[in-house]
């Protein structure tokens, strides 16, 4: 599968939104293209004492708010291209769901299953000083996060690596997020990506109108689902819609998927695949030696979270699902995009479903410039009022609440009670927002709505800065 033109693909959704605005070609041409992409290469010593020259990439596509965000990919398939495409989706992403960044996105063209901990620990740092020599990171320029094939410990060592180069700046912490709690990371953020794709589904299955169109009853009790993925963004997807009532029918990995039409255990699946490193084999569900059959088997909702391209012209009139949440950035080609729409498939797309992992990111982010945990200050206030209010309750009535209600009810909101408010919010906010436009526009797909509703953002903000007046 060729990566090669997934900006251009990127670019096409954008062009077909911007026929709908009314705005100058000048302005919607500076919206598009990338305004900084950084390529480069440097050598890093391996554990055998060779040298090996490892590439690397940062895109920062637009500088229309700062700093500009977006995570890191360690994958064999990096390539300049496919930064581009991500950085871009960033921009869309964040404007959509009104997190004031812009957008820009990292990658270092490796395998990671090739180096040991100790060489990655090495290329990550080596990456993060290019990055700092450039001025391509830092609190209020550029803000990395986790993507695929990184997670918390590489966070941890390029806010550290940071740090180091930028003794006493007091929001060092901030020039990355997605670190450990112990780093200053914020509690939900690894599980946001996913937690967003369930709230985003289901928003889009509690819509009786769009549910009318595909024969579904709302509401996602029952609806069965396939994953394409895994990672951090699928298993955390599964698991809240399972928990939510969803039937998870199917698991699709690379080793192969794995399906099971009576519902799989996402918990039992995932420390399955922990201990005999494969996702095969799991109790009596069936086998799928070729991974990518199992996403054409009928189901409600497909969720492909892996990588982009999945869904292309040649798989696409396979497709079964009556909806397909975009999980990935990019899962669906544009020509499969045509294909499954003329199905009258739903598609919940990336830039919205998947936008759950950059708010948490923004929270982290303002934590950490305000250098204060979410209720640390308000908590045992907003506790202490609510007993008072219970003890005149009680007073006047002469009745006593049980222990346990009086504990549920005086609980005062943790950090995570309020990032995952935060994010819930956002996810209701943004599906509401887009389907707006979809119904007042009359338009067939939420993806051009979405696009519409983040190209006009990015518009205003240009124009408020008075660049295009
Ligand atoms: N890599 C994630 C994404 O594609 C998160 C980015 C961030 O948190 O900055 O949205």
């Amino acid at each position: 599968m060729t990566h090669s033109r997934f900006f251009e693909n990127v670019s096409y959704y954008f062009d077909k939104a911007a026929k709908h605005l009314d705005y100058p070609k000048g302005l919607l041409d500076q919206i598009k293209i990338c305004n900084s992409v950084y390529s480069f290469k440097f050598p890093v010593k391996m554990d055998d004492d060779r040298f090996e020259v490892i590439e690397a990439f940062r895109v920062e596509h637009s500088h229309h708010k700062m700093p500009v965000k977006g995570g890191i990919r360690y994958s064999d398939m990096v390539n300049e291209d496919e930064v581009k495409a991500l950085a871009a989706l960033m921009t869309y992403k964040c404007a959509l769901v009104d997190v004031p960044f812009g957008g820009a996105k990292g990658g270092i063209s490796i395998n990671v299953k090739n180096y040991s901990e100790k060489e990655l620990e090495r290329i990550t740092r080596r990456y993060t000083s290019e990055l700092i020599k450039k001025n391509f990171i830092g609190p209020g320029i550029d803000v990395p996060a986790p993507d695929y094939g990184t997670g918390e410990r590489e966070m941890a060592w390029i806010a550290d690596t940071y740090a180091a180069f930028h003794h006493g700046e007091i929001d060092a912490f901030a020039c990355v997020t997605g670190k450990p709690l112990s780093q200053h990371g914020i509690n939900g953020r690894k599980a946001a990506t996913g937690r967003g794709v369930y709230y985003g589904l289901r928003e889009a299955v509690r819509n009786k109108q769009l549910m009318d169109k595909l024969g579904l009853s709302t509401g996602l009790e029952g609806k069965s689902i396939i994953v394409q993925g895994l990672g951090n963004v699928g298993y955390h997807a599964a698991k809240f819609l399972q928990e939510d009532g969803a039937k998870i029918v199917g698991i699709a990995e690379f080793e192969g998927g794995i399906y099971d039409p009576n519902g799989l255990d996402v918990q039992a699946v995932f420390e399955h695949r922990l201990e005999t490193k494969s996702i095969l084999n799991f109790k009596t569900a069936k086998n799928f030696e070729k991974s990518e059959e199992l996403l054409e088997v009928e189901c409600d909702i497909l969720v492909p979270a892996a990588l982009e391209n999945q869904i292309h012209d040649g798989n696409a009139p396979n497709i079964k699902a009556k909806i397909v949440g975009e999980g990935a950035n990019g899962p669906l080609t544009p020509g499969a995009e045509e294909i499954l729409l003329k199905k009258n498939i739903l598609i919940v797309p990336d830039l919205f479903l998947n936008a759950g992992g950059v708010t948490v990111s923004y929270f982290e982010w303002l934590k950490n410039i305000s250098h204060v945990a979410y209720g640390r200050i308000g908590r045992r206030y907003e506790e202490s009022s609510v007993k008072n209010v219970i003890a005149a309750i009680e007073e006047l009535s002469g009745k006593n609440l049980s222990d346990s209600q009086r504990a549920q009810i005086i609980r005062g909101a943790s950090e995570h009670d309020l990032v995952n408010s935060g994010l819930e919010d956002t996810m209701i906010i943004s599906f509401n927002q887009i389907l707006e436009i979809m119904n007042s526009r009359n338009l067939s797909d939420l993806r051009t709505a979405a696009f519409i509703k983040s190209l006009d953002r990015i518009a205003k903000s240009y124009f408020e800065l008075g660049i295009f007046p």
